[in-house]
C-alpha cells in the first residue's frame, strides 16, 4: 500500500484564499479591516523566520499587521504595558506573543495578560477552558490545523479511534480535546507511555507532536490509518553537502508511507496550516468582536 499525501501546503493556500476573500468583504460591507499584533521579545532566530512569515502572509490576506520587535533585555513590566495598549487598542483584533520568551519573563503570566478575545494562538487559561469545555473559544492553530486536515480527510470523525503522541499545552492537548469534540475515541500517549507502538497499533487517526526525528515507524501503524506529522526536526544530511541539514518530522514517513492511508509530510503538510489558522483566528476575533457572523469551515 502507499498512503495518499496529504498535500497540508496547497490546503493552507485555500485557507488564506478563503480569509482574504472574508476579509475584502468586510472592508468593503462594514468598513471593518481586521489586524493582527505580533510581539517578539529577543532575537531567537527561528522566532525571527516565524514573525517574518507571519507579517508577510497577514499582509497578503489583505490584514493590518502591527509588528513590535522588542529587545531581549525588555523587562516583564514593559511587555505587560504594551500587552495592555494592544488590549485597548480597536483596530487590533488578534495578538500573537511570539514564544519562548527570555528567562526572566514570565510567560503565563503574559498570555493570561492578553485579552482572551484577541488570543489567536488560544493559550490564554480562559480559551483552555472554554475549548475544554466544548465552549466557543480561539483554538491553537496548530491543532486547528491538524483537525482541518483530517476533516477534509473523513467526512466524519466520530468513533473513530485516535491516538495523539506528546501532550503539550499548545498541540498534544488541545488536539485530544477536539478530537473528543468531534466525537473520537482519543489517547493521549507520552514520555511515559508503555508500549506505545501497540497503543498507536489501534489508531484510526495518528498525530505525531513530540519533537523526535522519524520516531514513529512503520510497523506502529494501523494498516490504512491516517498520520499527521506534526513534529519538526532538524537532521543533518550530508547527502545534501558537507554541514548540510534538513527537516523531517516525527514519523518516519517512507516506513509509514507503506502502511498508511493518508499520511501529511514534512514540510508541506502540518507546518503552513499553522499561519492559515492563524489568519483564520483573527479574523474569526474581528467578526466576534463586531457582532458578525463568523466565516464557517475557519473555525472548530
Ligand atoms: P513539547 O516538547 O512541548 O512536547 C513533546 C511531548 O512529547 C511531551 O508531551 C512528551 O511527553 C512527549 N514525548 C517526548 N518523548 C517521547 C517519547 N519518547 N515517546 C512518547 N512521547 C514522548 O513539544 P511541542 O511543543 O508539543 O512540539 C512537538 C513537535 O511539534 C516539535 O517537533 C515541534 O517543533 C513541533 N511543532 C510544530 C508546529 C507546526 O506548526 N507544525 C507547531 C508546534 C510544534
Amino acid at each position: 500500500m502507499s498512503a495518499d499525501v496529504i498535500d497540508g501546503k496547497a490546503f493552507a493556500a485555500r485557507v488564506r484564499t478563503e480569509v482574504a476573500g472574508h476579509v475584502t468583504r468586510l472592508r468593503t460591507d462594514h468598513g471593518i479591516t481586521p489586524g493582527l499584533a505580533v510581539v517578539l521579545v529577543g532575537e531567537d532566530p527561528a522566532s525571527q523566520v516565524y514573525v517574518r512569515s507571519k507579517g508577510r502572509q497577514t499582509a497578503e490576506a489583505g490584514m493590518n499587521g502591527f509588528e513590535h520587535r522588542l529587545a531581549a533585555s525588555t523587562s516583564e513590566e514593559d511587555l505587560l504595558a504594551l500587552v495592555n495598549n494592544l488590549n485597548a487598542d480597536p483596530a487590533v483584533h488578534g495578538i500573537l506573543v511570539q514564544l519562548p520568551l527570555p528567562d526572566h519573563i514570565d510567560e503565563a503570566l503574559v498570555i493570561n495578560a492578553i485579552d482572551p478575545a484577541k488570543d489567536v494562538d488560544g493559550f490564554h487559561v480562559s480559551n483552555v477552558g472554554l475549548l475544554g469545555t466544548g465552549q466557543k473559544s480561539m483554538v491553537p492553530c496548530t491543532p486547528l490545523g491538524c483537525l482541518m486536515l483530517l476533516r477534509d480527510r473523513h467526512e466524519c470523525l466520530s468513533g473513530m479511534n485516535a491516538v495523539v503522541i506528546g501532550r503539550s499545552n499548545i498541540v498534544g492537548k488541545p488536539m485530544a480535546q477536539l478530537l473528543l469534540l468531534d466525537s473520537c475515541t482519543v489517547t493521549v500517549a507520552h514520555s511515559r507511555t508503555r508500549q506505545l507502538p501497540d497503543v498507536v497499533r489501534q489508531a484510526d487517526i495518528v498525530v505525531a507532536a513530540v519533537g523526535r526525528a522519524r520516531m514513529v515507524r512503520g510497523d506502529w501503524i494501523k494498516p490504512g490509518a491516517t498520520v499527521v506529522d506534526v513534529g519538526i526536526n532538524r537532521i543533518a544530511a550530508p547527502e545534501m553537502g558537507e554541514g548540510k541539514t534538513r527537516l523531517v518530522g516525527d514519523v518516519d514517513f517512507e516506513d509509514c508511507s507503506r502502511v498508511a492511508g493518508a499520511i501529511t509530510p514534512v514540510p508541506g503538510g502540518v507546518g503552513p496550516m499553522t499561519i492559515a489558522c492563524l489568519l483564520a483566528n483573527t479574523l474569526t476575533a474581528c467578526c466576534r468582536v463586531n457582532g458578525l457572523e463568523e466565516p464557517e469551515r475557519l473555525t472548530a
